[in-house]
């Protein structure tokens, strides 16, 4: 089947996590689908490429491989170095994350990321989270499916298409497009002591509030609906222009 699209799959949970599996299995039905994701586990590594040191590379099987790196490496990799992949992908899907990745999360995800570089380079690129005791099958069957329709769509001019898509726990009461909420975490650190002593810390907490506004992605995945929320890569600000113009500006 020569006109089968290619589809690129990344994640950040490693090459081995469920979530990929499953993804991979929904999405061969129709793709050509090659896996190129990290080789342990890259949660919260956000946008980060590694520059400082090798990357290994591990071919599992055919179209499978891992990279010892975080997703925004398997991504690059995957575009920039022939052997992976046929041609230029048609799309570049990251996940299913275990776990949400609503609101200020996208700066954190590790899955978001792996998608926007695809977006950086150009190609529609989405990325799927859902709760960790998510049925990651129906989970996947229902990703294919807008991916299919992503495929399928039309595309604006401009910068790459970057869809951030949130699956709630249960079966979806339906799909609604969304602008990202405000997830507040606790603000947490706990100091330590290792057995020799030595002070430790770990940093972060759980959800404490959601901040479910109306139209967001929060309220969304709150309510049992599919949150997708389609992503900016334009980082300018344009309403802090004039006070960043005033600073530089002799009084
Ligand atoms: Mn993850």
């Amino acid at each position: 089947m020569p006109d089968r699209p290619v589809i690129l799959i990344t994640n950040d949970d490693g090459v081995h996590a469920k979530g990929i599996r499953a993804l991979r299995a929904a999405v061969q039905a129709f793709a050509h689908v090659i896996v190129v994701a990290p080789t342990r586990e890259q949660s919260a590594t956000s946008h980060a490429i590694t520059i400082d040191r090798p990357l290994r590379h591990i071919e599992h099987e055919t179209d499978l491989h891992s990279i010892d790196g975080t997703p925004a490496d398997c991504v690059y990799l995957a575009l920039f170095e022939p052997r992976f992949l046929p041609r230029r992908p048609e799309l570049v899907l990251s996940g299913i994350n275990h776990g949400p990745n609503l609101g200020t999360s996208v700066f954190y995800s590790g899955t978001v990321a792996g998608a926007r570089e695809a977006a950086i380079r150009g190609i529609a690129a989405m990325a799927f989270s859902a709760p960790v005791d998510a049925d990651h099958e129906a989970t996947a069957r229902h990703a294919a499916q807008l991916a299919q329709r992503l495929l399928a769509a039309d595309k604006p001019a401009g910068r790459a298409v970057l869809l951030n898509v949130n699956f709630p726990k249960q079966t979806p009461r339906g799909v609604r497009v969304t602008r990202l909420g405000e997830q507040i975490y606790e603000e947490h650190v706990v100091p330590r002591r290792d057995p020799a002593g030595r002070e430790y810390f770990w940093i972060g907490g759980r959800v404490v509030d959601s901040g479910e506004q109306e139209g967001t992605d929060t309220q969304a995945f709150a309510d049992g609906y599919v949150a997708v929320t389609p992503l900016e890569l334009e980082a300018t600000n344009q309403s802090h222009m004039l006070l960043a113009t005033r600073l530089v500006t002799d009084a």
